[in-house]
């Protein structure tokens, strides 16, 4: 046994930084080594591999038949966590706050890119790795199929005040607000409807009016029911007909802004709607 092995077996001082094994030792182990190859599989044992892997499940690639997908989701289908199970996992969560980003991380994370700029010469790089190539384009597919969800989501009322609560106090620079309106402005903007905002409304359709059809409506949203305290700014007051000049009452309905932006799509549907409410509101006050 070489020197500076200890006879109990244990390595004190073997492969620290800066150990170099004795050149005898480095002899032997390459005498030991010699004819040892890393050899590529052979023939026959790639062979061999490949049949073990062929229709094997768990191989890369393989997807269940409809027929097993049925039969797990039976099985999943009513399996419910035991009392037992239940009461456990409760013990263990005791106590525990929920998931929280500590302020620390929080800093750590906003201050991470602070500042940062790419260098001129990753610029020129970047660049140059996008030369000639065309810009992502979102096919329409894909944006309708977007818009699609997001009106789902927006349904929902509690959606839309969470969205609410995370917008709240958040503003927009004065730069960002140019862009944007500049770039819905008139015939940009998806709710382009050939010009016809620009029908004067009826004399009649001011502030008084306004204030009384709110009034009327118990100052909530007559479609989501949520209240005007609660949004922070004057319910809309709608056009049922979506006649500017019609300011009979019983065309007239107070929205929120979430609302009311839904109105501008399926127009027929949205008159048949309200009217039909407007007509129970005023029969269940008539009766
Ligand atoms: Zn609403």
């Amino acid at each position: 046994m070489p020197k500076g092995i200890p006879k109990n077996g244990v390595n004190r001082g073997w492969f620290k930084k800066g150990y170099k094994m004795p050149k005898k030792i480095r002899e032997q182990i390459s005498k030991a080594l010699i004819g040892v190859k890393k050899r590529p599989f052979t023939f026959e044992h790639r062979r061999k591999l490949s049949k073990i892997h062929k229709g094997n499940k768990y191989a890369l690639g393989y997807r269940h038949t409809e027929e097993t997908k049925r039969k797990l989701s039976k099985i999943w289908k009513g399996k419910h966590l035991s009392e037992e199970h239940k009461r456990k996992i409760k013990e263990a969560l005791k106590g525990k706050k929920p998931y929280e980003i500590t302020e620390r991380t929080r800093q750590k994370m906003s201050g991470a890119h602070k500042n940062k700029r790419h260098s001129e010469k990753t610029k020129e790089k970047m660049s140059k790795t996008h030369e000639g190539k065309k810009p992502y384009k979102m096919t329409t597919k894909i944006r309708k199929k977007i818009s699609e969800g997001m009106k789902q989501v927006m349904k929902n009322p509690e959606n839309r005040k969470r969205l609410r609560e995370t917008w709240k106090g958040k503003k927009h620079s004065e730069e960002t607000k140019e862009k944007m309106s500049e770039a819905h402005r008139g015939e940009k903007s998806y709710l382009w409807q050939g010009g016809k905002s620009f029908e004067p409304y009826g004399i009649e359709f001011n502030n008084q009016l306004k204030g009384k059809i709110r009034k009327r409506d118990n100052c909530t949203c007559q479609e989501c029911d949520i209240n005007q305290k609660d949004l922070g700014y004057k319910l809309h007051v709608h056009h049922v007909d979506y006649n500017k000049k019609n300011n009979n009452p019983d065309n007239l309905i107070s929205l929120c802004r979430s609302c009311h932006l839904q109105t501008n799509f399926k127009r027929e549907d949205w008159t048949n709607y309200f009217s039909q409410k407007l007509w129970n509101k005023i029969k269940i006050k008539g009766s």
